[in-house]
């Protein structure tokens, strides 16, 4: 993996911005890079802070920390723009700089019974897009991007919880590509009825994903059936304007009218330790990030589900529909 932190860019813009303070989101996998990160900034006279939390996602903006800290500007590397922020936010997308030759050449074999392709990637490969493409064309293929749709930034742009790009071409295509890592791909078998074939950049491998569709199905309907005779529940929201996915008044309301003892609350980041200090609550709803129910399941001992879950426990939503949708 070779990162090209888009330096010049940063530099260009943070000139055109004019920031005195500015607060860097960095996520996990490039931490390691926030010294030369600040040497760049700082080397324009500009303060710099770094949050130390999670930046999962472009979901992940850091909109009170930096209110309480009173920067100018936020930093958010390594994600494309996911909202509208009324709070500036500069996105440096980060490009991972891959020879992806000999994994195309690969994929080939698995692709063999394939004419038409569905084609997504995760941000640091757009830049590659096209020679992916022309790859793929040279060998006889035919390619289809997912649309732009929802918080996918761009044709082809997948993030783990915006799969209709890829469910809108699915009727075009034999099979979708993936250029990323597992959990994108996984996200995308869930959420259409083709085969997914993932260019695992990150394992050096090429794979479809099997099996997985079916068992976390069987997952998601055993926690639907635990929140169904849960007689207590908690609402569990988060404040980072990106991860609010669902309506907490609206389930609190009707699971009082379905008899349940609901309470809301607010988690910066789930761990098993806050849920299970919850004891007396056995099921939760949580509405920041919907991969956290679904690839979570075996982490926090009680059952977590996503905003369309509770929807189908109460019987507002049926489980074929839920399916249809897709579970993401
Ligand atoms: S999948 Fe979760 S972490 Fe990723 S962008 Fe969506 S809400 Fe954020």
């Amino acid at each position: 993996m070779v990162l090209n932190f888009e330096l010049d860019k940063l530099t260009r813009d943070l000139k055109r911005i004019k920031p005195k303070r500015v607060l860097v989101q960095l996520p996990e996998g490039i931490k390691q890079n926030a010294m030369e990160i600040a040497k760049e900034i700082e080397s324009l006279g500009i303060e710099t802070i770094f949050s130390g939390e999670t930046a999962w996602g472009g979901c992940s903006i850091a909109v009170q920390e930096a209110e309480a800290l009173n920067v100018d500007l936020i930093v958010h590397f390594g994600h494309a723009k996911f909202i509208d922020s009324k709070f500036p936010i500069l996105y440096i997308e980060v490009k991972d700089e891959l020879d992806f030759e000999k994994l195309l050449k690969k994929s080939l074999l698995k692709l063999k019974k394939f004419k038409r392709i569905g084609l997504s990637y995760s941000i640091q490969h757009r830049h590659d897009i096209e020679k992916i493409k022309k790859f793929y064309e040279d060998n006889g293929k035919k390619i289809f991007l997912s649309s732009k749709i929802g918080h996918a930034a761009y044709d082809g742009h997948v993030v783990g919880c915006e799969y209709r790009g890829l469910k809108n071409i699915q009727g075009n295509v034999d099979c979708f590509v993936i250029i990323g890592n597992q959990f994108h791909s996984m996200g995308a078998c869930l959420s259409v009825d083709k085969p997914v074939i993932l260019i695992d950049v990150y394992n050096d491998d090429v794979r479809e994903m099997k099996g997985i569709k079916e068992k976390i199905i069987k997952q998601r309907a055993i926690s639907i059936e635990k929140l169904k005779e849960a007689d207590n529940v908690g609402v569990i929201i988060e404040i980072k304007p990106g991860q609010r996915f669902g309506a907490p008044k609206f389930l609190i309301d009707k699971f009082k009218q379905q008899g349940k003892n609901v309470i809301l609350i607010t988690m910066n980041e789930l761990t098993t330790d806050k849920i299970m200090n919850f004891y007396h609550i056995d099921a939760f709803i949580e509405l920041a990030c919907p991969r956290i129910a679904i690839d979570d399941f075996a982490k926090y001992g009680k059952p977590i589900l996503t905003f369309k879950e509770a929807l189908v426990a109460l019987g507002l939503k049926s489980w074929e529909e839920l399916l249809e949708e897709g579970i993401v």
